[in-house]
């Protein structure tokens, strides 16, 4: 109660965070991917043959053979061992956007009672943890229920320290007995198999007689909030849902905009340092750190990696962060929306193709041959967003999300592309098509004409698009802060594949049929531009017009996750993850199931908690304050003063508007249970939790908040925004 937040006070102004420096040994360029079993520790460690195998293993994506995985296990058992890991890990992505592992100990026990240290090629490359409690969507017969973990050879194991003991992680993909995806990884490896393989047909038209392989690149920026752990364990709904789900408005809020990049206070300093320190150890490549917009909100971006790497990055980040804030007094919060009327946490996915050879795809060349190249890669992911924009709406879509999506700060629900206006215009000029062979009617003629300049780094960037190009990459605004990259990214490589499949297709018949490239490349960028320019939106996103201007172009406006959701299985959909073999429609059947009760079991929890904190805190310390009202009332008016009743009235109205609500709220409750197993009942009990628990938990906070604004401070129970914000 009450007398928790009021010690909460106390311990967070006797607090003292502990002090952070790098030592001399410690720079950050000694100790980069030091606790990282990369291939330079592996080529040290290694066998010749054994290492070039494992190398061409990781470079094709191919199965580890199993006599160099007995040697590639028994390396990096010693390493992890000399390195003070006692056990081994697989770890994997379960459905649920967290990071799963099953521990194992290195020893083993032999016949005469003692113990050897194994670790057998078997044992890393595959695990069999048990999978029934992790999501399936019906994808796991009852009777089979285990899970098999695969070592993904392109993401490097890692010594993960802990001071109970260090342990050997191994990155491992997540699938069921019959070979169905059952995590984040396996999609996201196949999409980028799919992805590049159609990437290279491009190149081999432009010329590239063997292209390196291409993959695909992200740089995620993650956003988050930090609030003093006193403060974090006083509140039961950020401890148990992660958000505020009471609290008023400050009256400073961050409309004050002193926050953003602005000095970091010195305790989250201390708390930045020590995460680059364990992050540099993983070999995670964090880069840029600052304030974000609102008070207690800051972001980290590491440099882009491959995507693969970068997804397993994330998640490795996420951990590590909650891990020391935690040393420094602190509670790190990824979800998307904390704080009710504050500023949102998003995840931005910056994405584009390429490889080492020819790095990034989407950077525009000097001569009109790479230009060329480059606006075919444009043009890819132009049709491919459009032509898909339900699907990226949906690799989005969260309860947790929905709260960020379409306020009036993150970008809007609706997808579109930002180009910025110079590659705007040229893709203009290319929609007047026909090539023509003078610039006279400002037509762009492929192979002659150049670019003009792109801005490498507009600082006028649209903050307000979705989808926005940044100079050498487009950057996915509306992935949520607390979500896995891997869900966008699969989506973006999947898409981007039967694109460029498309492009491929009629490039080659064009080639074949001897069309001159050159035109055939014009005709085809300006079909795309025609047939797809819908998509494209320069102007500001938050103005009350775009919606209808977005209507009227024929964009969804798909606003919540049950709205997203049958994006996908629709038809379209279905044979698209089909064809590039990202998913299987039992598969894309259970992410929708999944979909569907994570969304529910997300709002379920946060309306029972509602419900406690509601009916246990907040009521009971607005009757003491109703109590103290009225008998201060009785008093008065018996010395013969003027009682002013008014006084009561106004705790009074609030209090039984939240005895109504709470009842309200407790029989959408109990109506929840009453479902019969009836066909959809995951669609039945989603719909159920946004029609009648999401309405009703609203109502029972309007009037907690009311309350809030009345109670005496000294009875309020749960720390309010002003402290969890603003005391750092
Ligand atoms: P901003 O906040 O201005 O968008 P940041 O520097 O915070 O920029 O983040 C940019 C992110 O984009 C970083 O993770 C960076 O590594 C990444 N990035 C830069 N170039 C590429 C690229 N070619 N492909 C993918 N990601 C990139
Ligand atoms: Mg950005």
């Amino acid at each position: 109660g009450n007398a928790m937040r009021l010690q909460a006070i106390r311990d967070v102004e006797a607090y003292v965070p502990p002090a952070v420096s790098f030592t001399d040994a410690e720079t950050p360029g000694q100790i980069f991917g030091e606790n990282v079993f990369s291939s330079v520790v592996m080529q040290k460690r290694l066998p010749k043959l054994v290492y070039k195998s494992v190398m061409a293993t990781i470079e094709h994506g191919a199965m580890l053979d199993p006599l160099v995985a007995d040697a590639v296990a028994s390396a990096m058992k010693d390493w992890a061992m000399e390195k003070g890991a006692s056990h081994y890990a697989h770890v994997f992505y379960p459905l649920t956007g967290l990071t799963a592992e099953k521990h194992d100990s290195f020893l083993e026990p032999v016949g005469d009672g003692t113990a050897l240290a194994e670790f057998a090629g078997k044992t890393l490359v595959q695990g069999e943890p048990d999978a029934s409690s992790f999501p399936n969507g019906g994808l796991r017969n009852t009777f089979e229920a285990r899970g098999y973990t695969g070592w993904d050879v392109t993401s490097p194991a890692y010594v993960l320290e802990n001071p109970n003991g260090n342990t050997l992680c191994i990155p491992t993909v997540f699938v069921s007995m019959t070979g169905e995806a059952l995590d984040h990884k396996t999609p996201l490896l196949r999409s980028q198999q799919a992805m590049g393989e159609h990437a290279e047909r491009i190149l081999r038209l432009f010329g590239h007689v063997k292209p390196a392989k291409v993959v695909s690149f992200c740089g995620p920026e993650q956003e988050y909030f930090l609030v003093d752990r006193h403060f974090f364990l006083a509140r039961p709904d950020l401890l148990n849902s992660g958000r505020t789900l009471f609290g008023a408005k400050p009256p400073k809020g961050q409309e004050f905009d002193d926050h953003y990049f602005g000095a970091i206070p010195e305790r989250v300093l201390g708390f930045m340092m020590d995460t680059e320190r364990e992050l540099f150890k993983l070999g995670i490549p964090a880069k840029t750190r600052h304030n974000e917009v609102a008070p207690g909100q800051f972001e980290i971006a590491p440099m882009f990696e491959r995507g693969n790497i970068a997804a397993d990055h994330q998640q490795l980040l996420m951990t590590t962060f909650k891990t020391i804030a935690k040393k420094h007094g602190m509670e790190c919060l990824f979800h998307e929306k904390p704080f009710q009327g504050v500023n949102g946490s998003g995840k931005h996915v910056n994405f584009s193709l390429g490889n080492n050879q020819l790095g990034s795809l989407l950077v525009p060349g000097d001569n009109p041959h790479d230009n060329a190249q480059f606006l075919v890669f444009c043009a890819a992911v132009i049709r491919a967003v459009h032509k898909y924009a339900g699907l990226l709406r949906v690799s989005v879509a969260s309860a947790t999300n929905d709260h960020r999506l379409g306020a009036n700060e993150a970008p809007p629900a609706i997808i579109s592309i930002f180009l910025g206006d110079q590659l705007a215009d040229v893709f203009e000029q290319l929609a007047k098509g026909p090539a023509t062979s003078s610039k006279d009617k400002g037509t762009m003629v492929i192979g002659v004409d150049t670019l003009p300049q792109l801005p490498t780094d507009p600082g006028d960037r649209n903050r307000t698009s979705p989808f926005a190009f940044t100079g050498n990459r487009f950057e996915f605004r509306a992935p949520g802060s607390m979500q896995t990259v891997s869900g966008p990214m699969v989506t973006i490589n999947t898409i981007m594949a039967e694109s460029l499949d498309y492009i491929a297709t009629d490039l080659e018949a064009a080639v074949a049929d001897g069309t001159d490239f050159d035109t055939a490349v014009q005709a085809l960028l300006t079909q795309i531009i025609t047939e797809h320019g819908a998509i494209v939106f320069n102007g500001d996103g938050y103005a009350d017009s775009w919606p209808v201007e977005a209507e009227k172009r024929g964009l969804a406006n798909l606003r919540t996750t049950l709205d997203a959701l049958p994006e996908l299985i629709t038809e379209s959909a279905l044979e698209l993850f089909e064809k590039y073999r990202v998913f299987n429609h039992r598969e894309m059947h259970s992410r929708y199931e999944i979909g569907l009760e994570q969304y529910a079991l997300t709002i379920g929890v946060e309306a029972r908690l509602t419900l406690e904190i509601g009916s246990t805190q907040i009521l009971p310390a607005s009757l003491r304050h109703q109590t103290e009202v009225a008998i201060n009332v009785g008093a008065v008016k018996a010395a013969g003063g003027d009682a002013d009743i008014a006084a009561l009235l106004e705790v009074s109205t609030p209090i039984a508007r939240l005895r109504t609500a709470l009842a309200a709220l407790k029989d959408a409750l109990d109506a929840e249970t009453g479902h019969s197993a009836v066909a959809n009942t995951a669609l039945a009990e989603a719909e159920h939790a946004r029609d009648a628990l999401l309405p009703a938990m609203t109502a029972v906070r309007a009037a907690a908040d009311v309350l809030e604004g009345i109670v005496a401070d000294d009875l309020w129970p749960l720390p309010t925004y002003q402290e969890m914000l603003f005391i750092l």
